[in-house]
């Protein structure tokens, strides 16, 4: 069953020339031990999905309708206080930068353990001997003397390790890695990847990886899901989307992957709109070269094309 299930998720921003929808029937879903990537490219309403799971969106947001449930439980009937219970305890991020999230005026030490004390009402030795734990398992090594660094004395890849510290401290059972290995160089990129994966399986935990590197997901996801203008464009475990991607855009994506080039490397011609920008149909119409009069007027339903395997196509109609 699912730990985390978001359903038919519509949100806009109110701007000045009126709302301006941003995600349309979001859906998807994690699973203990599993991790899901949602995929596109930046703008696409990946990230915002996310920070709706936290109650983090911006102050202009407004959600329509849908469901966030976490055990069952929809988190969009959570009130502020109820969410900071829940906010990385129970469902942590990991950003893209992490000094986001630490402060450089603390050492790392004091704090994991002030989560360890807020979120798990450990103090003392009791807490120390689990911040050692925490730090243990993301393979920072001579934890004793690293827990009393300053974030500016880790490298960025430390710096995510001890991020990620302390969501295990808290038996985290959720964790939203926002673009994590970005401003990371390749190799300790696939160390962060490497670690996730054996947090995953190891501790059984839910991941949704928020990327819009498709070669990162072919390698450490599960399941994935591709947006595209505020829309899940198509669904599919991993090995299958990578062996038979059924949406054009998806498609196009994959042939713009450096390993999948073959003799030349395929650009997506255009971009993507903004919200402001309104489109009819099919938002990937106009830049899509299968494009027919069905896909100018209506928005496509998602179609089955295997057996978890689903895409937002007229031509599968
Ligand atoms: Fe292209 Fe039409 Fe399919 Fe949209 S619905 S991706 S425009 S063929």
């Amino acid at each position: 069953m699912a730990i985390l299930e978001v359903r038919d998720l519509n949100l806009g921003f109110n701007c000045e020339n009126g709302f301006k929808q941003a995600l349309y029937d979001v859906s998807f879903s994690l699973e203990r031990g599993k991790m899901f990537a949602l995929v596109g490219e930046s703008g696409c309403g990946k990230t915002m999905s996310a920070m709706s799971i936290l109650n983090l969106l911006p102050k202009t947001a407004v959600i329509k309708s849908g469901q966030i449930l976490y055990n069952g439980m929809d988190l969009l009937k959570y009130s502020n206080k109820e969410m900071q219970k829940i906010r990385g305890a129970k469902i942590a991020l990991i950003p893209q930068d992490p000094m986001t999230s630490l402060n450089p005026l603390y050492t790392v030490g004091d704090q994991l353990l002030e989560v360890l004390k807020t979120h798990q009402g450990l103090e003392g030795k009791e807490a120390y001997k689990k911040a050692i734990e925490a730090f243990d398992m993301v393979q920072i090594p001579c934890a004793d003397s690293r827990l009393k660094s300053y974030p500016h004395e880790f490298s960025g890849g430390m710096k995510q390790r001890a991020i990620i510290a302390m969501a295990l401290a808290c038996n985290a059972e959720i964790l939203i890695a926002d673009e994590p290995t970005t401003a990371l160089d390749v190799t300790i990129q696939a160390q962060i990847m490497n670690l996730l994966r054996e947090i995953k399986d190891n501790m059984n935990t839910a991941i949704l990886l928020i990327t819009h590197d498709l070669a990162l997901v072919g390698e450490n996801t599960d399941d994935v899901s591709v947006m595209y203008a505020g829309r899940i464009v198509e669904s599919a475990p991993v090995q299958e989307f990578f062996q038979t991607p059924n949406h054009p855009y998806s498609v196009a994506l994959l042939n713009a992957l450096p390993s999948n080039k073959g003799d030349k490397l395929e650009t997506i011609i255009g971009h993507p709109p903004t919200i402001q920008q309104e489109i009819s149909g099919c938002k990937f119409h106009p830049r899509c070269k299968f494009c027919m009069d069905i896909c100018k007027k209506d928005v496509p339903n998602m179609f089955a094309v295997g057996e978890k395997h689903f895409s937002a196509c007229f031509l599968n109609k």
